[in-house]
């Protein structure tokens, strides 16, 4: 990519916030696009789409609100719903429903008087046609179509016209198709009257409270998410350029560009005193040294999470495991340096804390008082500080490494036996 607009870290506790809301506002208007991705988890191209609204686009004018990941538990085992189908919980929900705090939220924002049109995102399964062909392509089918519950929402001044609207987005998909047979249509469940299924949806509350609301369908049974990814953001698009919220992308709206930037998984930092770059990381990683509890992760990735089972964190990007990370506890140093000296190939440098740091040949971490270096999987006979010492990357165990390439190691430092940070040391 030639250049990233905006770095933005979502802040995701182990237990964490109800909805991740992101909000790209200009002052211009009060115009609102709510998209919500991930209400079921096995849709990927419903939540990867979103994810890359967030940190590839910028919006120029009006306003965007993006949630990546309504169903955050569901994304993470790659299932419908965890707790049962999210999106049949809009008319009446349990008192002791799982998903009650989500839907109560997310209903609240779908109502904030700011938000003037809703997209729900999904892949749903088969194509749909207007005439039964097959168990694939017929009227039954979800895949490929702008879903509406009704032509019109007759009180509603702005973007009153679903059945117009939809047509338009379905026109602007159709041009540019990977393959004829990803052909998009409108699909009009006319919910109030035919469908009780779908009166218990996200979009027909929204639409039962005057709010224009869409839901799109790419399907399941396009080849690659990066073609359901593709589909989703046409139709986002689109719906921007009907809104009149002008965006600027920092990449081509092509398949092959969005497959390179499905493989950007982006970093993550823990307890601000740990980073890990998860591009090419180890899928398992021991001795890391964390609290016992309250530890808290960020990931720079809107789909990034973590999950503790049995001692092991493990950390997702949307439905994809990156990593296990196997802790050691150890308790926080107080009063430790933001920074540290390193000599780098010779030459002496200040970097911040939770450095990653390029050499070519050697490293030396400059000793600082009180402080004990660990460089993991280095060993000085006689050392117990291994500041001061020249590093090359033939003295490093490779086993120790962090990365598949077995060319990035930890440096450690800790004060009276409690984790200060770890800075990486990467040879190129
Ligand atoms: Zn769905």
């Amino acid at each position: 990519m030639k250049f990233i607009f905006t770095l933005l870290f979502i802040s995701q506790l182990l237990y964490s916030n109800v909805i991740d809301l992101v909000k790209r506002e200009n002052n211009d208007s009060n115009t609102t696009l709510l998209v919500i991705g991930g209400i079921h988890g096995n849709e990927p191209g419903g939540y990867f789409a979103p994810a890359i609204l967030i940190s590839h686009y910028k919006i120029l004018s009006k306003n965007v609100w993006i949630i990546p990941n309504l169903n955050k538990a569901s994304i993470m085992a790659y299932k419908r719903g965890v707790n049962g189908d999210m999106n049949r919980k809009f008319a009446t929900i349990r008192k002791n429903d799982k998903d009650k705090e989500i839907v109560q939220e997310i209903k609240k924002t779908i109502l904030n008087p700011k938000v003037s049109l809703i997209l729900n995102l999904h892949d749903g399964h088969g194509f749909y046609r207007r005439n039964y062909d097959s168990t694939v392509f017929n009227p039954n089918a979800w895949g490929q179509t702008c879903v509406i519950d009704q032509c019109k929402l007759e009180t509603t001044k702005e973007f009153g016209e679903l059945d117009k609207i939809a047509s338009r987005v379905a026109k602007h998909v159709n041009s540019k198709l990977l393959h004829k047979k990803h052909q998009f249509d409108v699909r009009n469940t006319k919910t109030k009257f035919d469908d009780e299924a779908m009166q218990l949806s996200l979009t027909y509350f929204a639409v039962t409270h005057n709010k224009p609301a869409f839901a799109i369908e790419t399907s399941k049974n396009l080849s690659s998410v990066s073609q359901k990814v593709y589909y989703q953001l046409l139709a986002i698009e689109e719906f921007m350029n009907i809104m009149g919220i002008k965006y600027k992308r920092d990449f081509n709206l092509t398949e092959k560009e969005i497959k390179q930037i499905l493989k950007e998984y982006g970093k993550v930092t823990i307890n601000d005193n740990i980073t890990f770059n998860l591009n090419g990381i180890k899928s398992y990683l021991s001795y890391i040294p964390l609290k016992s509890k309250g530890n808290e992760f960020k990931f720079s990735h809107p789909l990034g999470a973590v999950k503790k089972k049995k001692g092991v964190y493990t950390l997702y990007i949307g439905n994809k495991k990156i990593a296990w990370l196997k802790p050691q506890y150890f308790q926080l140093a107080k009063d430790c340096p933001e920074s540290f000296k390193f000599e780098i190939d010779g030459k002496e440098i200040l970097v911040p804390k939770t450095a990653q740091i390029d050499t070519k040949k050697s490293f030396k971490v400059i000793p600082v008082d009180g402080l004990r270096v660990n460089i993991i999987g280095y060993y000085a006979k006689g050392h117990k500080n291994e500041s001061g010492l020249k590093v090359t990357y033939n003295k490093l165990n490779k086993k120790f490494s962090i990365d598949k390439k077995e060319k990035t190691f930890r440096i450690e430092f800790y004060k009276d036996n409690k984790f200060c940070s770890m800075s990486t040391v990467h040879f190129k």
